[in-house]
């Protein structure tokens, strides 16, 4: 599996298939398994059709190179120094009702300067949460319970800075009811998680789930990519955000919701932002560093930028909505080598890596 999760990482357009019949006969033949299809290979040698057997190097640029220099040349989205940003939770009643987690409001010199640091790079996703629950259980519209909340974060979209994401409608458990006359509704986390919440032996439905999708989008847009609240989520989250039509889905790594089989990144590591790794961006691979809106209550309105600088300092040259990752994975490339020439034919727009840069 690590090929495709290679490929789908690095903008490779690839095809997973289960049996040698249905191989197309075109492009690089990857065999993941030394020997597996003896006939597949042999016919592929005979059409003079490069051919890789083997699971992949260890890391993904030398797994990368096998296939450049199979191909002779690989053109791909170029994702080097990107850095993803991530902010949670804004628009949602955690920070408000979860005794442990709670925290005063974003003072609104932190949101100015978030957008203007982060605007100094790039763009950030906002993963927010548009509904609010009363202490009685009841719906309202976020915006009318944090007005200054949603003005902050309206003038971010505004200045084209900031996308808002789905991070679940509520962030609460769908079961506002129960919720409402729990003697430890504010003391327990377990109840602030809303796709598959903890609390739930059996995942919920894959339809039930969409419903939560849905309503954040009828609230707030179309969005591309689903985080779930508190990370906790399992495959009928994978498949609600699918048939919903997002395209990513952020987890500890990042997975392509729109290819045949949804596939997990290798290679994306998603990082808190005030932790940088050692040389993050080492492997050419785009790194996501999240946070939340408590952060920006608890810290200096220059908690943002500070920890910025360090990405910055460590390789990070620019900084991505997910909406804009989405957008280099959206194109399909289509590019060959054509009297020792790289030709382009279709590609995201998106900077493009073309290897090699020279004639090939
Ligand atoms: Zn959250």
């Amino acid at each position: 599996m690590r090929w495709v999760s290679l490929l789908a990482t690095a903008g490779v357009p690839h095809a997973a298939i289960d049996r040698a019949d249905r191989d197309d006969g075109e492009g690089l033949l990857v065999v993941p398994c030394p020997g597996a299809w003896p006939a597949a290979v042999a016919r592929a040698r005979a059409d003079a059709r490069p051919v890789v057997e083997g699971p992949p190097p260890a890391r993904p640029s030398e797994a990368l190179a096998v296939v450049q220099s199979a191909l002779g040349a690989l053109v791909r989205p170029d994702l080097r120094g990107v850095l993803v940003l991530r902010l949670d939770d804004p628009g949602g009643v955690t920070g408000t009702y979860l005794r442990p987690w709670a925290h005063p409001p974003v003072p609104s010199e932190a949101w100015a300067a978030l957008w203007s640091n982060v605007g100094e790079i790039g763009r950030l996703s906002v993963f927010c949460s548009p509904a609010w629950v009363d202490e009685d259980g009841a719906l309202r519209p976020s915006r009318a319970a944090q007005p200054d909340v949603w003005a902050a974060l309206d003038q971010g979209v505004a200045s084209g800075v900031a996308d808002l994401e789905c991070h679940g409608f509520t962030h609460l458990h769908p079961d506002r009811a129960s919720w409402a006359r729990a003697p430890d509704r504010f003391e327990s986390k377990d109840w602030y998680r809303e796709m598959w919440p903890p609390r739930e032996r059996v995942e919920p439905s894959v339809e039930s789930q969409e419903e939560i999708v849905s309503a954040w989008q009828a609230a707030c847009g179309r969005a591309t990519t689903i985080a779930a609240p508190g990370d906790r989520w399992g495959p009928n989250t994978i498949e609600a955000a699918r048939r919903q039509g997002l395209q990513l889905f952020s987890s500890s790594g990042v997975c392509r919701l729109s290819l045949p089989v949804p596939t997990w990144s290798e290679g994306i590591g998603t990082h808190p932002l005030s932790e940088v790794p050692e040389r993050p961006f080492a492997e050419g691979l785009p790194q996501v560093a999240f946070w939340h809106d408590r952060d920006m209550a608890l810290n200096s309105p220059r908690w943002a930028r500070e920890h910025i600088t360090r990405w910055r300092e460590a390789g990070a040259t620019r900084a991505w909505a997910f909406a804009d990752l989405a957008k280099a994975y959206g194109t399909e490339i289509d590019a060959s080598v054509v009297d020792g020439q790289v030709v382009v034919r279709q590609a995201p727009d998106v900077p493009l890596l073309i290897e090699p840069s020279a004639t090939a």
